[in-house]
């Protein structure tokens, strides 16, 4: 298997040579050459597996350059019930990501068991391993950097943490991440774990990440890495839980199930995308969003229009909060028909703050064929389905959650399931549960008081040069 450019102008390279990078050299997002497809029989098999073995099924037609052995067990370290313990009363941890049936058709699908509470953590957790075996086999290290306005940061620092080569500089805007986010973040005592607070907000930080990767000797002398949303093995690593929520939800195979993805930078509904290219017979992908509907407003109209940070709504969902969706391009590839050059076109406009228009080009028709419908939610609408959901099923989900349980009641079709992916678990997003329902959400017994735990981290200014120091201070 070997992994192209959507961009066109890069070589072909294979999995282990994409893990540890970021963007293909021509600027595009890599993407198998050829989707690898799952047959009647293969879906017959796989339908029995457990999560790991499920896992290791699909992801050894994805990756041909570790040896399946090695594969396997690193699989099986990742998706071990201790890992991802966080389940509701009732649930099977050994599930991985267990179904919730809320009525007959509806079900919740969760994925947010993991050690941070979010669904990160599925891909993240493989990448920790992932990563530290590439690099061992390679005699190598790696030096993290990233920005995070929570989500993204936690998990990446929970995967890495102790790990063999790897040191994660995690950079957050200073007091603006909820109590609980920076709790989770800053009470890592692992030696390999930095956590920067930046005087600024998110956009200060994600700019010094920017500088600090377009500085190309510093980046090459301090091995500077990423793990952000557009990592292929994240992708690849989502891909598994859409087959385990079709079998658990289906009988046979020529039963149809739609998804519901909240979604902000396409990542987690691409996987969908791909699972469904593999064969999975998907019936809808429903792409949800709250008031930042930058996607909402491609799949109704054909028009992508990414807005500047400054039209970026900060909201109750905050880790959807996205107004240019970095996977967004892998989809459209396909949709153009794989035509490397028409990518480069249409980014073209897009890279210097312009939009493109899909309907008047003639390929909006084939958005339908790919199965995408969207749909978006607000504040008002996210607190009052938090009720209802509670009221009616007595299952209290969280505020990303909740923007795609509204979008999903509005994409019913007799007769089709719809799954609806849990991101996140209340827990996280405690005052926006206060706030819908008048009282907290219940939380894992082992994090009660994290908010009280020694904290370590330091706080700069949002100067480039400052935390460039810091790197090579701690860098030796
Ligand atoms: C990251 C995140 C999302 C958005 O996922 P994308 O892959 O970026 O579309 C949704 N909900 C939660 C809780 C998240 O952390």
């Amino acid at each position: 298997m070997k992994y192209i450019s959507t961009r066109g102008q890069s070589p072909k390279l294979d999995f282990s040579e994409i893990l540890l990078g970021g963007l293909a050299p021509d600027g595009g997002l890599y993407i198998p050459e050829i989707y690898p497809k799952f047959s009647d029989n293969d879906l017959n098999l796989m339908r029995g597996m457990s999560y790991p073995k499920l896992a290791f099924y699909i992801l050894s037609r994805l990756v041909d350059d570790i040896p399946s052995k090695d594969l396997e067990r690193l699989i099986d370290k990742t998706y071990r019930p201790e890992v991802y313990g966080f389940v509701r009363s009732g649930q099977d941890a050994g599930d991985i990501t267990p179904i919730l049936k809320l009525e007959d058709n509806l079900y919740l699908l969760s994925l947010s068991n993991g050690p941070t509470l979010a669904f990160k953590d599925i891909a993240m957790q493989l990448l920790g391993n992932l990563f530290e075996y590439v690099l061992d086999e390679k005699g190598q290290t790696t030096n993290i950097l990233g920005a995070t306005s929570g989500d993204t940061g936690s998990a990446a620092e929970y995967a890495m943490r102790g790990k063999k080569g790897i040191r994660v500089f995690m950079l957050s805007p200073f007091e603006k991440m909820s109590r609980f986010q920076t709790a989770q973040m800053f009470s890592l005592q692992d030696d390999n774990i930095f956590n920067i607070a930046v005087k600024g907000v998110f956009d200060d930080a994600q700019d010094i990440v920017k500088a600090v990767s377009n500085d190309h000797q510093f980046k090459s002398h301090y091995k500077i890495g990423a793990v952000n949303s557009i990592n292929w093995a994240r992708i690849a690593a989502q891909i598994v839980y859409y087959f385990k929520g079709y079998f658990a939800v289906t009988s046979k195979n020529n039963e149809k199930v739609s998804f519901t993805v909240p979604s902000g930078n396409f990542g987690n509904v691409c996987a969908g995308h791909i699972a469904k290219m593999m064969g999975l017979p998907i019936h809808k992908l429903v792409v949800a969003t709250n008031e930042n509907d930058v996607l909402d407003e491609f799949f109704k109209t054909g028009v992508y229009r990414p807005r500047g940070s400054i039209n970026t709504h900060h909201t109750s969902s905050p880790s959807m909060d996205i107004s240019k969706a970095s996977n967004f391009e892998r989809f459209v590839f396909d949709l153009v028909g794989r035509d490397a050059e028409k990518v480069r076109e249409l980014w073209k406009k897009v890279d210097s703050g312009g939009s493109f228009d899909l309907k008047s080009e003639g390929y909006f028709d084939d958005v339908k064929k790919f199965g995408f419908v969207s749909g978006s939610s607000n504040h008002v609408n996210r607190m009052q389905t938090i009720r209802d959901v509670q009221l009616k099923y007595d299952v209290v989900i969280d505020t990303h959650t909740a923007d795609g349980f509204k979008v999903a009641l509005e994409n019913l079709d007799p007769g089709v399931p719809m799954v609806v992916l849990e991101t996140a678990l209340p827990a996280k997003f405690e005052d926006a549960i206060i706030e819908s329902l008048g009282y907290p959400p219940e939380r894992p017994a082992s994090l009660m008081g994290i908010e009280k735990l020694p904290q370590r981290y330091n706080v700069f200014d949002a100067d480039v040069n400052i935390i460039k120091k810091f790197i090579e201070e701690n860098v030796s």
